[in-house]
């Protein structure tokens, strides 16, 4: 059985060093309150090593970051056979925010789909019908805050 571990950079610059050493792609996952870099190596052995790096979103633009995260529901047909697909989003806004931010979640969203899950069911930016775009998080619910 092949184990896992995982170890935290200090600074972006040193995963980067990391991954450059090992040869290996640095993900960014982002959230409304974090963008986690993480790089993953597989040695010889079969142990995966992790490292990652996280950035905290100051608090006064997590706050707004949470307020505009939807969750995007989309589904499409394969062979007649419905597929669902759900991101949660939180859409970079621009200081002007011409841009519906729930719309904005939907083209992003639409967009991932299509890249991680083309190849295994087909999904495209073109085939995929967005059901329902909601805000993740209730403003009047403060127990939906992560601590
Ligand atoms: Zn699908």
């Amino acid at each position: 059985m092949a184990s896992m571990r995982t170890g935290e950079a200090l600074t972006l610059a040193a995963l980067q060093t990391w991954a450059q050493y090992h040869e290996v792609a640095i993900e960014r996952v982002e959230s409304w309150d974090v963008v986690v870099h993480r790089a993953e190596e597989v040695r010889a052995d079969g142990t995966r090593h992790r490292r990652l790096y996280r950035e905290t979103f100051p608090p006064v633009i997590a706050i707004k970051r949470r307020a505009n995260t939807f969750t995007v529901e989309a589904v499409h047909e394969p062979a007649g056979a419905q597929c669902f697909h759900v991101r949660v989003i939180t859409p970079r806004l621009s200081g002007g925010e011409l841009v519906d931010p729930g719309y904005l979640a939907e083209l992003v969203a639409v967009a991932r789909i299509q890249r991680k899950c083309r190849a295994r069911c087909g999904a495209t930016a073109e085939n995929l019908r967005v059901l329902t775009t909601e805000r993740t998080y209730s403003a009047h619910r403060p127990s939906d805050w992560k601590g």
